[in-house]
């Protein structure tokens, strides 16, 4: 039996308004000062015992329900950054401007910007747990922390680890899959390729072209890599690797691409000079490259724009044999999807991608970054070995740390999944699924610290976060809210 009954729509009211509260404190990664001080505020206005450390994580304690003092501390925690972007041409200013939150036909979205549900919705929901009179819990700590979009300084890996260490139990708040229960994530390796290269003055005669591809979804390059979704770095070096596969020397003046390194690249351009008796090769082995792309990618990608025009001759290009040293690398890696896990159904254990590449006039070494991610250690085992011999093979150097983390196990005998999956099931009256996650989560941090502690990653669906479309269904907040109202006072009566 559910020991919370509140109805889902109450809680969705109290939650509601702390989001909204937290949307017009704006907080991009990196610029924490504001939300941090907004949440050390919220904590104190509120009575509770709290810390605010030196990268800004903000941590309070609320004192148990009478008579559950004895139960475990429990942890709820969530990340107060934001990826913000805005729709172009749309004024806003990410350091400065609120973000407005709608509620249309059963969603929250945002007025033409990423919304931050990812992850204040987590933080909101931390507070309705701290705060209601409804919920039953034992000794419960809220941990916020600081720049988890990949910022600088991280705030899990600044955290105090006693923070963390003192707990039984910890509830991570930034999954964005309703009625999913996360037990595992992956982690990443990088693969920093490198080499010196030459640039000669080109000649008369010889033409230049730009080859672009831009308009692809691109995407998480963890969550999003198994769904084809196109390499635009891929696409447009496909063409001069078949350059150099058909011995036709050309020489390259740039090639830039991709927009992070956690994301599947969505465009790329280069540069390219080619002698004029070669001119009529390029343009076919465009036109056959674009037609097998579109075939490859009709059904998942749409809109995109793929061309190859001449530009003005540049003064100076790379010699033949360094641009096939740069396109014949980035040919030998392969991207997306590495390996299938066994024990997560539908799962991606292992993948590589090429998040970015930024080769322009005037740089002296091309540089190119490879990343896997893992959630096991024999498919980064393999790759360590696979692009060393590819570094030693091409005479390029290739310095990657041979430590590598494959992120957040599953521990052996955890009893928190089942008790969270049961408590959400009598709660909602919904399925839950406990699996893993292809990508990154803060608990893969805090996992390392405890030997004892248990983990869970839960939330409400977050559909298309850090983009303009981020919206969330408002049904799934106050379900998952009360369903870990409900795994609360299951722990406070254990
Ligand atoms: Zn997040």
């Amino acid at each position: 039996m559910a020991v919370f009954k509140v109805d889902p729509e109450v809680i969705n009211g109290y939650v509601i308004e702390q989001f909204k509260k937290m949307a017009a404190v704006p907080r991009p990664t990196n610029y924490m000062e504001k939300i941090s001080a907004y949440l050390s505020g919220w904590a104190k206005e509120h009575g509770f015992e709290h810390w605010q450390d030196k990268v800004g994580n903000v941590i309070f304690d609320v004192p148990a329900t009478k008579g559950c003092e004895g139960a475990p501390l429990t942890i709820l925690q969530a990340h107060m950054d934001m990826v913000c972007v805005a729709e172009e041409g749309k004024a806003f200013d990410k350091f400065n401007d609120p973000i407005s939150v709608i509620q249309k036909d059963g969603f929250l979205t945002a007025e033409g910007t990423s919304m931050g549900g990812d992850d204040a919705i987590g933080i909101a929901m931390a507070m309705y747990a701290a705060v209601s009179d409804d919920v039953t819990h034992g000794p419960l700590r809220v941990i916020c922390t600081v720049n988890e979009e990949g910022g600088d300084p991280s705030g899990a890996g600044n955290l105090e680890h006693r923070f963390v260490t003192e707990a039984g139990y910890l509830i991570n708040i930034d999954s964005e899959d309703y009625a999913t229960c996360t037990v595992a994530a992956c982690g990443f390796a990088a693969y920093p390729f490198s080499f010196k290269c030459t640039r000669e003055a080109t000649v008369s005669g010889q033409r230049a072209y730009k080859i672009e591809l831009s308009g692809l979804l691109g995407g998480h390059s963890g969550v999003d890599i198994a769904k084809n979704r196109a390499s635009a770095i891929k696409a447009v070096n496909y063409i001069l690797a078949q350059m150099t596969h058909k011995k036709i020397p050309f020489y390259l003046n740039s090639f830039n691409g991709g927009v992070s390194m956690a994301a599947i690249p969505p465009n790329a351009s280069a540069v390219v000079v080619v002698d004029e008796a070669n001119e009529g090769a390029l343009k076919e082995i465009f036109e056959f490259t674009k037609k097998y792309f579109a075939k490859q990618f009709d059904r998942t990608e749409a809109g995109y724009i793929f061309t190859c025009n001449e530009v003005p001759l540049p003064e100076k290009a790379l010699t033949a044999a360094d641009s096939a040293k740069a396109v014949s690398l980035i040919a030998a890696v392969r991207v997306g999807v590495n390996t299938i896990s066994q024990r997560y159904a539908g799962i991606t254990e292992s993948s590589i991608n090429i998040g970015q590449i930024a080769f322009n006039e005037g740089d002296e070494s091309f540089n190119l970054f490879v990343a896997m991610r893992t959630s096991s250690e024999w498919p980064v085992m393999l790759a360590n070995v696979e692009f060393a011999s590819i570094a030693a093979a091409m005479g390029v150097s290739c310095e990657f740390r041979e430590q590598f983390s494959i992120g957040w196990v599953e521990k052996e005998g955890a009893k928190l999944p089942g008790m969270y999956a049961e408590a959400f099931e009598e709660y909602t009256g919904d399925k839950c699924v406990i699996t893993a996650v292809h990508g990154g989560l803060e608990c893969a941090a805090f996992s390392q610290w405890s030997e004892d502690i248990e983990i869970i990653s839960v939330g409400p669906t977050v559909v298309s976060p850090h983009s303009t479309g981020e919206r969330i269904p408002i049904e799934t907040i106050g379900k998952t809210a009360g369903a870990i109202a409900n795994l609360l006072g299951k722990i406070a009566l254990m």
